[in-house]
């Protein structure tokens, strides 16, 4: 018999996770795809093969969440990316706390309970600064692959301070520091430090309890991890694979 006992899928707007467990909820099997424009026959190809994988069967439950989980209508159930990310880092983290989840179009701040369901939360899903998405266009612009952005920004002490929070501003502020002759990393280094300036307005809306957490695909950034916690003056922890939180956490929430 299968040993996989549920999976989560996320169908982000950015990346598209799946996530298989097993009856203690250790995860078996993970995918990680960027998202495509039919996201469903995605979903279902990327489910084909973990079944195929595991010789699961499709009466395995499944839980859907993230930004396209109302088109995955094969889903057993679906659930907010509020639910899931809490479940998935108080399992992998083992603690209650306040938690930051940055991904490609949307950025949260969630409290986590005791029992690892959220008490309280704030999104900013409204506009891209703030969001991976700022990071990526910007990336795009220098010529810097995404992985190796935060490398970048704390490779010099130099910052250059961008003074717009809107992602199209931030793009013409750029074009003229480049021509200014600005160094791309110290520019970098100040994208950095604003999208965090964002994120951090909302922690301080929403009040830390410690341990600070952070998931979603942004929490890979290292330089995004260093100022969050200069600017917090936190700790800031991070759950092993914090980019498949969200999927963890639905097929947690599926045995
Ligand atoms: P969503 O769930 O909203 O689709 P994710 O949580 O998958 O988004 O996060 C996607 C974002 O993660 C991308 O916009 C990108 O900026 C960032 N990202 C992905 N991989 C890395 C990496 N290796 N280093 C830094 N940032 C990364």
């Amino acid at each position: 018999m299968s040993r996989v006992a549920a999976i989560g899928i996320d169908a982000g707007s950015t990346t598209c996770k799946l996530v298989a467990v097993d009856q203690d909820g250790t995860i078996i099997s993970s995918l990680l795809e960027p998202t495509e424009p039919r996201v469903e026959l995605q979903v279902q190809r990327m489910l084909d093969a973990i079944r195929a994988e595991h010789g699961a069967n499709s009466s395995v439950r499944t839980i859907a969440t993230g930004y396209g989980r109302k088109l995955i209508k094969d889903a057993t159930r679906n659930l907010t990316e509020i639910t899931c990310h809490a479940r998935g880092v108080f399992r992998d983290l083992g603690c209650a706390g306040t938690l930051i989840d940055i991904g490609g179009q949307d950025s949260k701040v969630i409290q986590i309970g005791g029992d690892g369901r959220p008490v309280d939360f704030m999104m900013n899903d409204k506009c891209a600064a703030g969001t991976g998405r700022f990071l990526e266009y910007t990336a795009a612009r220098l010529g810097v692959p995404v992985p190796e952005l935060g490398a970048r920004a704390l490779s010099t002490a130099q910052e250059e301070p961008i003074s717009s929070t809107c992602t199209v501003f931030a793009e013409s502020e750029i074009i003229s520091l480049i021509a200014r002759g600005a160094e791309p990393d110290s520019i970098l280094r100040g994208l950095h430090r604003s999208l965090v300036g964002r994120v951090v307005s909302m922690v301080r809306n929403v009040g830390i309890v410690a341990p600070l957490m952070l998931s979603g695909g942004v929490a890979k950034n290292e330089a995004v991890r260093e100022m969050i916690a200069e600017a917090t003056v936190e700790d800031v922890i991070l759950p092993g694979e914090p980019q498949l939180m969200g999927a963890y956490g639905a097929a947690l929430l599926g045995i």
